[in-house]
């Protein structure tokens, strides 16, 4: 088996996946047209040019005005069901087997649904997601930088409701630069003590001291991205001996320029090093890529091995937030592959 097919059969985790950056731009026009919600155009090709990065935005900021659109789309329970099992038909065909997908429960409260309707509308595409695509799914719910400790209070209050029902995780993301971690402590700790795991965006946007303040103060078991370890040695050194897998996502870096070129990203030097890298896709749409394209980059790339294609696989199954018979069913499926 060539490399390229071993990427596309081996069993695949998705730990970084945001759902309102992955919608379907199709979904979104139809369901504007359905229920007349204003969109600035009704042209599927305009909508993609809306939702998607065609060369490379600005910085984090530009990248984040791309959910605006869909978020207008998933307002309802029926769209957002519609919507998430969307998307487990999407990372399905790229022979994914287990996915978090994460997302801002306050952002789809607009139009009159609590945040624990959204909770339960994300469970309910996961369920018909798991029946029609047999591909296994939790939730991570993600607290925003900017938001208060109140407003965020209160998303951890509503997540600890689904502890055991579908939630796994909270996490922490946004406007990195201008909103250090240690704002959020308190509800990171409480959330810790309550059996949540925690997942930190950090060193995407240029602090690599963020990564190191995320796992000591907010309890982070695995860092978003943390490109910017890289800039200190002593930062690398500490995710390998911590053991504490980044969530990798090589498209979403490139489109909001945190890194040059695909040569340029540290993935391969991570490894290499010993850190617990994994590979995701971020937003599907907004970074138009998909899982498989993402490993093949690393081919194409950095030239990279079987074995270690393998290893990064690997991680991917070891630091997610599955059960342990879970994890262990997809590690023997991947060594069979061996
Ligand atoms: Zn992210």
């Amino acid at each position: 088996m060539n490399i390229k097919e071993f990427i596309k059969k081996a069993p695949k985790t998705e730990l970084h996946c945001h759902l309102d950056g992955s919608v379907r731009p199709e979904t979104v026009l139809e369901i504007a047209k359905m229920e007349g919600v204003t969109l600035p155009s009704y042209d599927l090709k305009k909508i993609e040019e809306l939702m998607k990065i065609k060369t490379s935005v600005k910085d984090l900021r530009e990248y984040l005005k791309k959910f605006a659109l869909p978020q207008k789309v998933m307002q309802s329970r029926e769209n957002i069901v519609r919507i998430t099992k969307e998307l487990l038909e999407d990372v399905s065909k790229e022979n994914v087997k287990y996915i978090e997908i994460r997302y801002a429960p306050i952002y789809h409260t607009e139009q009159g649904l609590t945040m624990e309707e959204v909770i339960e509308a994300v469970n309910e595409g996961i369920r018909v997601g798991y029946q029609e695509f047999g591909i296994i799914a939790n939730q991570i719910i993600t607290c925003m930088r900017h938001m208060s400790v109140e407003e965020n209070y209160s998303v951890l209050k509503v997540a600890e409701k689904f502890i055991g029902k579908g939630v796994v995780a909270i996490d922490l993301a946004g406007n990195e630069a201008d909103f250090p971690p240690e704002l959020h402590k308190e509800i990171f700790c409480e959330a810790k003590g309550k059996g949540l795991h925690i997942t930190v965006h950090a060193g995407e946007t240029g602090e690599e001291e963020n990564i190191i303040k995320s796992i000591e103060l907010l309890n982070a078991e695995r860092i978003g991205h943390g490109v910017c370890a890289i800039n200190d040695e002593n930062v690398v050194s500490y995710l390998v001996k911590e053991q504490i897998p980044l969530e990798m996502c090589i498209k979403s870096n490139l489109d909001t320029k945190i890194v040059n070129e695909f040569r340029d990203h540290p993935i391969k030097y991570y490894l290499n090093k010993g850190v617990k890298v994994t590979l995701n896709i971020d937003n599907g749409t907004v970074s138009n890529t998909t899982l498989n394209q993402e490993y093949f980059g690393l081919i194409e790339n950095f030239n990279m091995s079987k074995e270690e294609v393998f290893e990064i696989i690997k991680n991917g199954i070891e630091a997610s937030f599955a059960t342990k018979e879970q994890k262990e069913r997809l590690l023997n499926e991947l060594n069979s592959l061996k």
